[in-house]
């Protein structure tokens, strides 16, 4: 092994603490050499980005590889428009950096801590009815496959990309990722609180489509909608117009966090003020903790034509969410068309629940949420937990078995494949 590599455990669990590693040691390369002698060297091998998958899909038996020590990157291309980043780096440190220069990335999700590679293998998104899942802003990746070999591959020429974008860490280690930008732009974040259900879901389409980015926030109980948060982007042709009442809802008068009873001061700018798109697309600021800590999160993501009987079925089962949950949020992703995206082929509302931090009862209660979800083909975030095996998730998608191909191609011994994979994708 080569001397840079770091040893033994140093990060024992997941970022909510609710999953244990148990590969034997995390391995910190500063090269790509030095990648590709532990790819070749290892029986088993995961890429670890930031951790904050909430199930096991970057442990294994073997070795975690986390690419934080390589080479920061953010080369960005003003004729092609395009930036270049390491596998290790942050959407908060990128956003940092194409911002001083002028750019943007067209959406990000929740919070910025995340790894760019870790969110895109797992299809990480925002909300927007016109804005894609974050992987679907690649255009390029190199990585490392199974075979130790380095291989760069990209949107124009590369027959299967719409297959590597979203790999589940299942088809090698992404060292490079290159995504689409943009001019940089402002955002004006509007809070409405208590908006009846009767009222959103007699238009669902007119209060997602309002502004340029929305998410409801609710605990599924009662009558009203807790928060609507709306990211306006002034100039997209969509209203300026936020009144004192909304929707049946009213203008939040304080700053506010998506947990009933917690301080805002982790949340990035509200109450109308317009500012940069990377201190208002996400929900969390990059200094502070995001969300709660202590929790557990799950996700779902239908057709969005089904969003009014999908939040019927979820408000029916309340008696059981709502005592475990700490606030659900409700998002649109627009549809692309990578292989193995939660998004893919379909223009989807997505129905996030963050859960407290009881494993036992959550992994009970995401059986029911499943069932009541089957019936609109409900596909789970892959970061987060769910009940649902590879007979399940494989119809959901239709290039599902070209997926299982390719990993077999990229990663012939399955050096990449680790539990996970195997329950939830390969079916063994
Ligand atoms: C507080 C919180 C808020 C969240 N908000 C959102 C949200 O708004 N929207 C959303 O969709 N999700 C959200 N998530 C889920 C999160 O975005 C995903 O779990 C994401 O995968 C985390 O990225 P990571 O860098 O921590 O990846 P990890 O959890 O470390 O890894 C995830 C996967 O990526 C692979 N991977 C990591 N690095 C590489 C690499 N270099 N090459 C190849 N594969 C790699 C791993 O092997 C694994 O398969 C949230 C999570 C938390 C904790």
């Amino acid at each position: 092994m080569a001397q840079q590599q770091t040893q033994g455990r140093e990060r024992e669990s997941n970022w909510a603490g609710n999953h244990h590693y148990r590969a034997a040691a995390l391995h910190r390369p500063e090269t790509v050499e030095q990648l590709q002698e532990l790819v070749r060297g290892a029986a088993a091998v995961q890429a670890l980005g930031s951790g904050h998958s909430f199930n096991a899909i970057s442990d294994c038996d073997g070795i975690q590889v986390c690419l934080d020590k390589m080479p920061p990157l953010a080369r960005i291309d003003e004729q092609a428009m395009t930036v270049t980043v390491d596998g290790g780096s942050s959407y908060g440190a990128l956003a940092t950096a194409l911002a001083a220069r002028g750019f943007a990335l067209a959406n990000l999700a929740s919070l910025p801590h995340i790894s760019v590679a870790g969110a895109i293998a797992t299809a990480t998104h925002g909300s927007g009815d016109g804005n894609a899942n974050l992987a679907a802003a690649v255009v390029g990746l190199t990585l490392v496959d199974g075979t130790g070999e380095v291989r760069q591959v990209d949107a124009k020429d590369t027959p299967d990309f719409a297959g590597y974008v979203v790999g589940l860490g299942a088809l090698g280690i992404v060292t490079e990722v290159t995504l689409a930008i943009e001019p940089a732009f402002t955002v004006a974040q509007h809070v409405y609180r208590d908006l009846p259900w009767e009222q959103l879901l007699a238009d669902f389409d007119a209060v997602t489509g309002r502004a340029y980015s929305v998410s409801l926030f609710t605990d599924w109980s009662g009558d009203t909608v807790g928060q609507a948060w709306f990211k306006q982007r002034p100039g997209d042709g969509r209203t300026d117009d936020y009144p004192a009442e909304l929707l049946g809802g009213t203008a939040a008068t304080a700053a506010m966090h998506p947990l009933p009873g917690v301080s805002a001061v982790n949340c990035t700018q509200q109450l109308g003020v317009a500012g940069p798109w990377q201190d208002r697309l996400s929900h969390f600021r990059m200094a502070f903790m995001p969300s709660a800590g202590e929790e557990i999160q799950s996700e779902y993501l239908v057709d969005r034509a089904h969003a009014v009987p999908a939040i019927n079925a979820l408000r029916a089962l309340s008696g059981i969410i709502t005592p475990l949950l700490q606030v659900a949020e409700i998002r649109t992703v627009a549809a692309d068309g990578l292989w193995l995206s939660t998004a893919s082929g379909r223009d989807s509302v997505a129905f996030h629940f963050t859960w407290l931090r009881e494993q036992a009862a959550v992994e009970e209660v995401v059986k029911a949420v499943e069932a009541a979800l089957a019936p609109f083909g409900a596909r789970p975030h892959w970061g987060k937990v769910f009940d649902a095996g590879s007979g399940a998730l494989a119809p959901l998608y239709p290039r599902f078995a070209d997926f299982v191909e390719l990993a077999q191609r990229l990663d012939p011994e399955g050096k990449f494949r680790n539990a996970f994979l195997d329950e939830k994708v390969f079916g063994i």
